[in-house]
């Protein structure tokens, strides 16, 4: 059986101070215990951030890495600074990244087969443009990056591996994919995974659906056969949203 899993990404806000305080408000309501809960917060506040969680179901996660250990790479971070914090999730290829800075599929590759060499669980983000769900290709980009991003991946790795399936054109904008097109794109990852890996192996990662997810179209979304979770922009930066997105 897959767990439902939720994961909030802060992006660059808050500052210490003020993500502690969200930590604390979501921490003094009683969460579902059958719902993975993650929250992937700037690098500066993953220590404090870990202290917040701890004795709560809340799993931590960071929003990038570089694939290296170590080494002349000014300004990046390393799995093993990751590790050593204790952080459980990293996503990795959000399409932010690879927009604003220039991550190439083989660079995302090369993250996640790091991060499950340290055992940290990589949030795989997938998705495509506005344009390019215009044309109708979604599917072929979409696979494709999978393909990439998983490539000498091995099939025993991915039961630690998520993939949100983020469409571009949905994400920020409030503008969000049907349940039934998430759905469906799901479906067709599934079938992917199968392709690639085996039977079994698409029935134990689990799929997220992100762009727009607000408590309103929650329960909707989590309703649908292929949908494992959500991946959550602005409205995990709302405590009370971010409560109702958990128990959903
Ligand atoms: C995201 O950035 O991963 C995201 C889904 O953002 P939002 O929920 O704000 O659309």
């Amino acid at each position: 059986m897959r767990i439902p899993i939720i994961a909030g990404n802060w992006k660059m806000n808050n500052t210490i101070k003020e993500g502690i305080e969200l930590i604390e408000e979501i921490k003094k309501s009683k969460l579902n215990k059958d719902v993975e809960s993650v929250i992937c917060v700037p690098y500066t506040m993953l220590k404090d951030a870990k202290v917040a969680v701890k004795e709560t179901n809340i799993k931590l996660g960071a929003q990038n890495m570089h694939y290296e250990e170590n080494g002349a790479f000014t300004g990046e971070i390393s799995p093993l600074m990751l590790k050593e914090i204790g952080v459980d999730y990293v996503i990795i290829g959000h399409s932010e990244r690879r927009e604003y800075f220039k991550e190439t599929d083989e660079d995302i590759n090369k993250k996640i087969k790091t991060a499950l060499t340290h055992n940290i669980k990589p949030i795989l983000c997938v998705g495509e443009s506005l344009e390019e769900r215009e044309s109708n290709i979604q599917e072929k980009i979409v696979n494709d990056q999978i393909e990439k991003a998983l490539k000498d991946v091995n099939a025993s790795k991915l039961e630690n591996i998520v993939i949100a399936y983020e469409p571009i054109w949905a994400i920020g904008t409030g503008k969000t994919a049907s349940s039934d097109d998430a759905n469906e794109m799901l479906v067709s990852i599934r079938k992917k995974i199968k392709s690639l890996y085996d039977e079994k192996s698409s029935e134990v990662i689990r799929l997220q659906y992100g762009g727009s997810v607000k408590p309103n179209n929650i329960e909707e979304l989590m309703s649908k056969s292929d949908v494992d979770g959500a991946l959550v922009g602005g409205a995990s930066l709302k405590a009370d949203d971010f409560i109702k997105l958990l128990n959903f």
